[in-house]
């Protein structure tokens, strides 16, 4: 039988080769992250960059993040500051991602950074993106692997079915841990959240000794790339729901109606963290299932709670 999924590759050292040697030649090609997978290129080149913002049907004007392996590698494109050096040596490589100012002569393509004056960049902890940003002389270019305004990809599968065998290569790495997208802070003026994400506001208050904005989650769009409808698995999403309809999927979190039919617990043990790593699964799987609405009851709007909510107000839009 011809195998279906002849695009997705386990890592070894061939394949490791295999996809620098394609992102040097301008090719894009999907890697999994601790967060979600990535769509990624050539951050230098203006070809990488048109493709990763065609093949993901991206608004031109929403920004990519920058991923590096280390904070030497971004020095001559963006200039840092003490904010940045605080939570830097606390949280990375990790899922949290820095505005910071372009530098002048900064190498980075501008329709990357929506030809704005600022860069977003991160430095992922996923042994496999670290091995390849290692080994390359330039940033990779990586939103999320997924069709605009769709699910982020937790599995290589989630990327397959959005991209097919429009990209030549998509490493397999497993589930990705965190499972949601990283916390984004503004650090070009007073440190400010955009998106909410694992690394929450109290743990970030704490390191830079400040208290933050950004906390009120209205729906204004604060960073180009909020839109609105975003995280959309396709089907209506109906948020702080009290009873089930008896129709529609009913995701909670704890195990009150544990192994009963149309109900989907994020977590269990009512771990917040969790239940951020299970969302997007159980959204696809809902979805899958042939469910034509889901139901969500209210997520409490502390820690990783407050990312969730973000997402699935989205979601539901
Ligand atoms: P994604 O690549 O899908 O994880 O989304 C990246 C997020 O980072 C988007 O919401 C962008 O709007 C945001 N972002 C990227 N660059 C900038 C920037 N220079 N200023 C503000 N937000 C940014
Ligand atoms: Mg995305």
């Amino acid at each position: 039988m011809k195998n279906i999924y002849s695009n997705i590759f386990s890592f070894n050292r061939k394949i490791l080769n295999k996809t620098i040697k394609y992102l040097k030649s301008e090719r894009v090609v999907s890697l999994p992250t601790e967060t979600v997978y990535g769509l990624a290129g050539n951050a230098y080149s203006k070809n990488s960059i048109k493709k990763i913002f065609m093949l993901k049907k991206r608004p031109n004007y929403n920004p990519l993040i920058i991923h590096y392996y280390s904070k030497s590698q971004a020095e001559n494109d963006v200039i840092f500051n003490k904010n940045f050096s605080k939570l830097y040596k606390k949280f990375c490589p990790g899922p949290l991602t820095f505005i910071l100012k372009k530098k002048k002569n900064s190498k980075i393509h501008s329709i990357a950074c929506a030809n704005l004056k600022t860069v977003a960049i991160r430095f992922p902890k996923h042994r496999i993106v670290r091995n390849i940003l290692k080994r390359t002389n330039f940033p990779l270019a990586m939103p999320s692997a997924n069709l605009s305004s769709k699910l982020s990809p937790v599995k290589a599968l989630d990327v397959y079915e959005d991209f097919k065998k429009k990209i030549p290569l998509i490493i397999n790495g497993g589930v990705s841990k965190i499972g949601i997208e990283s916390t984004v802070i503004d650090l070009t003026h007073t440190p400010k959240i955009l998106r909410p994400g694992i690394i929450d506001f109290k743990k970030i208050e704490k390191i830079l000794k400040i208290k933050l904005k950004g906390k009120k989650f209205s729906s204004k769009i604060k960073s180009p790339g909020m839109l609105k409808k975003h995280y959309s698995p396709g089907i209506p999403v109906f948020l702080n729901q009290k009873y089930h309809d008896k129709k529609s999927a009913f995701i909670y979190i704890g195990k009150k109606y544990i192994n009963r039919k149309s109900f989907f617990s994020l977590s269990e043990k009512y771990d917040l963290k969790e239940a951020a790593s299970k969302l997007y699964i159980t959204l696809r799987n809902i979805k899958k299932k042939g469910y034509r609405a889901i139901q969500i009851a209210r997520i409490p709007l502390n820690g990783p709670g407050i990312a969730i909510n973000d997402r699935i107000k989205r979601a539901a839009k």
